[in-house]
C-alpha cells in the first residue's frame, strides 16, 4: 500500500533526524499533503499508526496539512483547483492539465525535545 510506505519513510527521516540531533522525544510530525499527491490523509493517519506502533515514536501525533491542487489547462489557459476525482478543465473540459501546485508530499515541521 503507497500508504504504507510514505508512512515508513517518514518514520526513518524522523529517526534519522533523533539521532543527529540527539532528540529525546518527538511530539508532533506536520505533513503536508499535496491533494494531487495521490495519498489519501485518512490512510496516512491509519498508516502512522500502524507504523508507530511498538516503535519509540507510538506517542508522536502525525499532524496534516492538505495543500489545493491547482492545475492550469493548457487549452485556454484556465487554472483552478482539481482534485484527482474530477481531473478536467470546468471552462473547455479538456484533460491536458499541468500541475502547479500540491503533487508534493513532504515533512513540514517536527515538533520535538
Ligand atoms: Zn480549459
Amino acid at each position: 500500500m503507497h500508504e504504507l510506505g510514505i508512512c515508513d519513510a517518514i518514520l526513518k527521516t524522523v529517526d534519522g533526524l533523533v539521532k543527529e540531533e540527539e532528540l529525546t522525544c518527538v511530539h508532533k510530525v506536520t505533513l503536508e499533503v499535496g491533494m494531487l499527491s495521490g495519498a489519501m490523509p485518512n490512510f496516512l493517519m491509519d498508516c502512522w499508526q500502524a507504523v508507530i506502533d511498538g516503535t519509540p515514536y507510538a506517542d508522536t501525533e502525525l499532524a496534516i496539512e492538505t495543500i489545493n491542487g491547482i492545475v492550469r489547462c493548457e487549452d485556454c489557459g484556465h487554472e483552478f483547483s482539481a482534485d484527482l476525482e474530477r481531473l478536467y478543465c470546468p471552462k473547455c473540459v479538456s484533460r491536458r492539465l499541468t500541475p502547479l501546485t500540491g503533487t508534493d508530499l513532504t515533512i513540514k515541521e517536527i515538533e520535538a525535545d
